[in-house]
């Protein structure tokens, strides 16, 4: 979709209020209150058959009588009515729809059912866009547009603001006005059958006037929409987000470690970090996050100083650092030299630097100005406490003029009542936060912290097939398939194990013996130590039964086992079928730390990959951290450097540290295995042994579903985020003595497409873009490198020359529209590359693109004049209609 659509309903000139009534106290009632009342210049035609007027306004009797077309309408009518109205504005050829009627979902089938009708509707309208149902209106303080029933405009500011609840965005736009904070937007979105967060962030990340955007969720409706839509715009706009239902009260019923562990809200979670994106946890926060981010006030790390003029609260300050993960800043030698100069002997020598209760605003000043220069110190937070020696007022002053001079972020505590609160007020003038208690200071902090580090991996877009691997996943797949059968869900060690050790992970391999001959004679075989466990499809945790015997040692010693097995299982599980044990090699690992590695479908974001720490603890400390398959190194570390025990895996007091590289390793492994699988439900590793010498998996088991079937065109349906398509990264060619590769671009490629695009004349890129295309913005470019690989590709032609120096000679785009039929096509070719063929080659590539998405009909534009292009597409059997009024030629091809 055209994001641009969406300006009938931010930036209307005309509206029809549709449903409004005599009663001023009723929805519509109130929101005509709103948009008159709040000095909207454009015009508003209240619609309503039953009256002549309505608040002194005459009515219309239907959309048809209106003296003009309308760019939105708002519908506030009975849900029975909606769906008609919505026909009826599509007919009258309205573009914007606010449906803010209640009665939908939210009462269930019946609402349903209703909500089909209005998108029945809406298909007939494909221009149509529609926010609502059941929301709050939209609310544009700038044009001074109140579409809604708050009770009042928020104030005129750079903030976009979204939200799920229209309860909870009143309240917030209410708290917001009396801390002086503005909004470019405020949208509530209702139900979201039609505009949803993808869209608005895609439309607000476009807007000048937006700085930030904030997102408060409950639900998402197109998970991957939103992820492809913030990635493509945290980095030039900080998007923070406030999530609702963190703690679910009943947790699925889930059969393995992984499914128990991998709550809904965590993968939440672990798809705002993957998208850039900022999470609070407290609404106060919001704002403060917010203010910071948005000045680009972001600290590189997570050293935080302390600077107070009281113990006690530095003291606080620092237990919730800790608390939080945070790390306190170790000051230089330079820098306690320096402090030591400026602050009476007995200061702290050391973070929190207490510079005593009797400091004056200026020894606090330049303390900070000290400590902010160390370059061991990411940000700074000061605690001021009523002393009576320190004016408050002063002491904010001082503070202020320092965050004037320098990039690291300065937070503030002023502890206390009316006396500190001019001071408060000074300090939120200046753009530095100030926190009620240092508790507060540090979360937002860390909140901070945590943005910054999801910037940093936030253009990670995994190969979809790792050339290090020497895997042939294609078979692999197969044989997996075929092996399943429908009636087996669950699929024992010995299978989970095959498999993970097809894709590279070592296991221990369990043999199955049915009696015990079969056990002693497997256990010579694979040779003492050995371990025994039952075999049991209705038994999935095996040590619980006592179907588990470790380290045996000679043939006595397995005899017993299994007896003691079978007599246990027997005993603690009776009406378990029981078909033997299996018997494998005793892993004999020294300094191993057990972990849990798996792979779990979730409902709404589809194939997560999970580590944390495991063996039977596991769930009991919930350390855990989730990523979307696939995983690259980066992706991978980053998933264990948020664990608890990372410190644990790193080494710590004298254990020597784990094999990182065989741990991350296995983990990317398992990634892609998981997005190689989509019938893979849940998959537990539990434990996999980590120790200084390897890795090595010794239980698994896995739940599948064999019926899920795979699309050829699409076979990541099931990830979150679709891969680097490696597939379509060509050869080197030889053309006119250069090296020449086409390849789909990446987000990393955005340098090289500006440079491109600068060596373009204004002719070529007018004929690309059919406009002159202001492209030299990092907004701009971000939409043309950062794509999903799944609606859109661009191939760029590549060029390296003698010195290895690459640079990007053209690029050729495809765009299918959303029922995946017909795509459009686009090529950009650099001046000086015009008149070889590379066009062609190129065109070709894409076209065979196109052909494998399994896509019916290509379609592009070109003007009359431009002949090389027009003989271009004649060549390759392409239909050309001609626009003799305005020169357009249209050309297309059946694929
Ligand atoms: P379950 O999780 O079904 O109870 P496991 O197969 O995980 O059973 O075994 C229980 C514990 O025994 C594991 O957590 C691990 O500590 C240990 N263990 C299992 N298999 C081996 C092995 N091959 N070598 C060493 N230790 C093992
Ligand atoms: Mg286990």
């Amino acid at each position: 979709m055209n994001v641009h659509n969406l300006d009938c309903i931010f930036k209307p000139e005309r509206i029809a209020l549709v449903g409004v009534s005599t009663n001023p106290n009723s929805v519509g009632g109130k929101v005509l209150t709103n948009l008159v009342g709040s000095g909207f210049r454009g015009v508003v035609y209240p619609v309503n058959p039953r009256h002549e007027a309505v608040m002194a306004m005459s009515c219309f009797p239907d959309l048809e009588s209106l003296p003009r077309r309308p760019d939105l309408a708002v519908i506030c009518t009975p849900a029975a009515e909606v769906a008609g109205l919505v026909g009826a504005c599509g007919a009258a050829g309205i573009p914007g729809i606010i449906i803010m009627s209640s009665g939908f979902r939210e009462i269930g089938a019946e609402g349903r059912r209703r909500e089909d009708e209005i998108l029945a509707q809406r298909a007939r309208f494909p221009q149509m866009r529609i926010i609502g149902p059941n929301c709050l209106g939209v609310i544009v303080p700038e044009l001074k547009l109140n579409v809604s029933f708050a009770p009042h405009t928020p104030r005129k500011g750079h903030i976009a603001f979204i939200s799920q609840s229209g309860a909870l965005g009143t309240s917030v736009l209410d708290w917001a006005q009396e801390e002086n904070i503005g909004f470019s937007a405020f949208v509530s979105i209702g139900n979201t059958i039609d505009v949803d967060y993808g869209h608005l962030i895609d439309y607000f990340g476009d807007d000048e006037n937006t700085r930030s955007i904030l997102l408060y969720i409950e639900s998402l409706a197109d998970p991957r929409k939103f992820m492809t839509a913030s990635r493509s715009f945290a980095r030039s706009k900080p998007i923070i987000v406030y999530k609702a239902g963190r703690f679910p009260e009943s947790a699925a019923v889930a059969a393995s470690h992984t499914g128990a562990l991998a709550a809904e809200d965590d993968v939440y979670n672990a798809a705002f970090r993957r998208s850039g994106l900022a999470r609070v946890f407290d609404i106060g926060e919001i704002f403060d996050c917010a203010e910071l981010i948005a000045r680009n006030k972001v600290p590189k790390g997570s050293r935080l100083a302390i600077v107070t003029n009281a113990g006690g609260p530095g003291v606080m300050a620092t237990d919730a650092l800790m608390a939080a993960n945070g790390r306190l800043a170790r000051l230089s030698e330079q820098t306690v030299a320096d402090l030591d100069e400026q602050l009476p002997p007995q200061w702290s020598r050391g973070n929190p630097v207490d510079v005593l209760g009797d400091a004056r605003s200026k020894r606090l000043a330049r303390a900070v100005r000290i400590v902010a220069a160390d370059k061991g110190v990411d940000a700074v937070l000061v605690i001021l406490t009523p002393q009576a020696m320190t004016n408050p007022t002063r002491a904010a002053a001082a503070i202020a003029e320092i965050q004037q001079e320098i990039r690291k972020p300065i937070l503030a505590s002023w502890l206390g009542g009316h006396l500190m609160r001019d001071g408060v007020d000074l300090l939120n003038e200046s753009g530095i936060p100030t926190y009620k208690t240092p508790e507060q200071a540090v979360r937002a902090f860390m909140t901070l912290v945590e943005y910054a580090r999801n910037l940093e991996t936030l253009y990670e877009t995994p190969r979809d097939i790792p050339v290090e691997f020497s895997l042939d996943r294609k078979k692999i797949k197969q044989e997996f398939r075929q092996g399943l059968r429908p009636e087996e869900r669950v699929l024992s060690e010995v299978q989970s194990k095959q498999l993970l050790s097809s894709y590279g992970i070592p296991v221990t391999l369990p043999v199955f013996a049915a009696d015990e001959a079969d056990a002693l004679e497997a256990a010579r075989t694979i040779g003492y130590p050995v371990v025994f466990k039952i075999h049991s499809p209705d038994i999935t945790h095996k040590s619980d039964v006592g179907g588990v015997v470790l380290d045996i040692r000679d043939e006595r010693q397995a005899a017993d086992a299994y007896h003691a097995i079978m007599r246990s299982a027997r005993e603690r599980q009776p009406g378990a079928h029981i078909e033997g044990v299996t018997v494998q090699q005793m892993a004999l690992m020294a300094d191993a730390r057990e972990l849990i590695l798996g792979i779990k479908k979730d409902a709404v974001f589809g194939t997560v990959i999970l580590v944390g720490a495991g063996g039977v603890t596991a769930e009991l400390f919930a350390d855990r951290s989730l990523g979307f398959p696939p995983l690259n190194e980066r992706l991978a570390r980053r998933m264990l450097e948020d664990l608890r025990i990372w410190p644990l895996l790193r080494g710590y007091r004298g254990k020597s540290p784990v094999n990182l590289d065989r741990l991350i390793e296995a983990m990317i492994r398992l990634s892609y295995l998981a997005a190689d699988s989509p019938e893979i439900l849940e998959l537990d590793i539990n434990p996999l042994l980590a120790g200084p010498e390897g890795i090595l998996a010794v239980d698994a088991r896995m739940v599948v579903d064999p019926s899920v079937t795979v699309n050829p065109s699409e076979p990541y349906a099931h990830l979150a985020l679709r891969p680097y398509p490696e597939e379509y990264v060509s050869e080197m060619m030889e053309m006119d003595g250069l090296q020449v590769r086409f390849r789909p671009i990446r987000p990393e490629d955005e340098p090289m497409w500006m440079e491109m695009l600068a060596s373009c004349s204004r002719e070529s890129i007018y004929s690309r873009f059919r406009y002159f295309f202001q492209w030299a913005s990092h907004e701009v470019a971000t939409r043309y490198c950062y794509i999903d690989y799944h609606r859109e590709i661009a191939i760029v032609a590549e060029t390296t020359n003698e010195k290895g120096e690459k640079r990007l000679i053209g690029v050729g785009r495809l765009i299918a529209d959303p029922e995946h039929e017909t795509v459009e096509y686009a090529i950009l070719i650099i001046d000086e590359f015009q008149n070889r063929d590379l066009g062609g080659l190129l065109t070709d590539y894409c076209i065979d693109i196109a052909r494998k998405w399994g896509l019916k009909k290509v379609v592009a534009q070109t003007t009359a004049d431009n002949h090389r292009m027009l003989a271009l597409f004649k060549k390759r059997g392409f239909a050309i209609h001609t626009d003799s009024r305005t020169s357009t030629v249209d050309v297309e091809k059946t694929l």
